[in-house]
């Protein structure tokens, strides 16, 4: 069906909710203007009807006209809201039996649909103007309803229905009107589901990019530290800090290029992940260039030294393709957090190690 593709199109391609739900209104409404037209018609129910039906069809298409002809969505809402509210329902509601029809529930729709089609201010002015017009409707409709027992339909300025007519309109009314609170309402509902989903998985996404380094996939600084804002590493005797830092890198970088320098990084880091515990609260993070901190648990001194110098190995057995007997290593300084007042106490003591390890000919762990 070309005409139903055409139109979920249309509905679709709006990007905000408002427009959708702009869309499906305006879709609805015409609908239903143009059917009650030809129905004001064939059934005879007097020139009040009549021209209102032709009038109120008539704005529906300037809506659109200004809509999707012209482009202004803001000024089509508002016209919409008016038109419907203030001349569209008001005029059905007379022609079509005031309070004895189905009518004031258009009145309840048409205050509903003000909602989330109008922002801000005009949204509240347009509330009141059209509530305004329902009760004045509801009220004026007193004076001119037909009184006492009609025979026959009155063909005066309020349409007089008759018991089946009357159960006929709140029927279709109550569908109409059912469908369409049920539809916006899946619209919007929908809408916000997916606004939140969406916005819950930037929130990780972001927090993930910005706990985490680009190149290793290892926590960078700020993530090291929310880390340590979290599990208190101090009163935990199991705890020990490793500061890491690759030997002569820039010479691997001068010798075989920044972009090889790049490939000796991501395979440490490949390494020391494999050397720790993510699960047990044990974490790698790369707190310089070429400088890396490992957060651990062993429950002995030497079972730490060991877990560190295994790394280091590992590391130094590496074979690169670029040249075979390139052998890489780096230098590490070794301490137990508890032994420590802060967390810049720690790193300043675990760096002085390094430096120590580097001074007494790197490739080593001081402890
Ligand atoms: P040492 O054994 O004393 O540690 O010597 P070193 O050459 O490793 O020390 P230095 O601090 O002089 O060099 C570190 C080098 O790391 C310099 C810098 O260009 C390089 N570097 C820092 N970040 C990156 C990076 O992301 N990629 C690459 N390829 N190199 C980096
Ligand atoms: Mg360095
Ligand atoms: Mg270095």
């Amino acid at each position: 069906m070309k005409v139903t593709k055409n139109i979920r199109r249309y509905i679709d391609d709006q990007k905000s909710l408002e427009d959708r739900l702009f869309g499906v209104v305006l879709i609805v409404g015409v609908a239903i203007v143009w059917v009650s037209m030809v129905v004001t018609f064939i059934e005879r129910l007097g020139p009040t009807a009549n021209i209102g039906s032709v009038a109120s069809a008539i704005m529906l298409l300037a809506v659109i006209y200004v809509a999707y002809g012209r482009k202004k969505m803001d000024l089509a809402r508002l016209m919409l809201c008016y038109v419907l509210n203030c001349f569209v329902i008001p005029i059905s509601f007379f022609s079509c039996g005031a309070i004895d029809s189905g009518m004031p529930l258009y009145m309840v729709a048409g205050l509903f649909l003000v909602v989330p089609v109008l922002k801000g201010a005009k949204r509240w002015v347009c509330l009141l103007v059209s509530f305004i017009v329902d009760v004045a409707c509801v009220i004026v409709s007193y004076y001119f309803m037909p009184q006492g027992v009609v025979e026959e339909e009155a063909s005066g300025f309020v349409a007089h229905l008759t018991l089946q007519a009357r159960i006929f309109d709140m029927v279709c009314s109550l569908i109409l009107i059912g469908l369409y609170l049920i539809i916006t309402t899946t619209l919007i509902m929908d809408a916000y589901q997916k606004e939140r989903e969406t916005a819950e998985e930037l929130l990780i996404k972001l927090d993930e990019l910005s706990s985490k380094d680009e190149l290793t996939g290892l926590y960078n600084r700020r993530g090291m530290f929310s880390f340590l804002e979290d599990v208190s590493v101090r009163n935990d005797e199991r705890y020990y800090f490793c500061m890491i830092d690759i030997d002569h890198f820039k010479n691997i970088n001068d010798t075989y290029g920044h972009f090889f320098g790049n490939v000796v990084l991501r395979q440490l880091a490949d390494i020391m992940m494999a050397g720790v515990d993510e699960d047990n609260n044990e974490i790698v993070a790369r707190y310089g260039g070429e400088e890396f901190l490992i957060i651990f648990r062993a429950d002995r001194q030497e079972e730490a030294f060991r877990r560190i110098d295994r790394i280091r190995e590992k590391f130094t057995d590496v074979k690169w393709d670029k040249d075979p007997d390139l052998i890489t290593s780096f230098s590490a300084g070794l301490v137990r957090c508890s032994r420590f007042g802060s967390t810049a106490e720690t790193i300043d003591f675990v760096d002085k190690l390094l430096y120590a390890a580097k001074e007494s000919g790197r490739n080593r762990v001081s402890m």
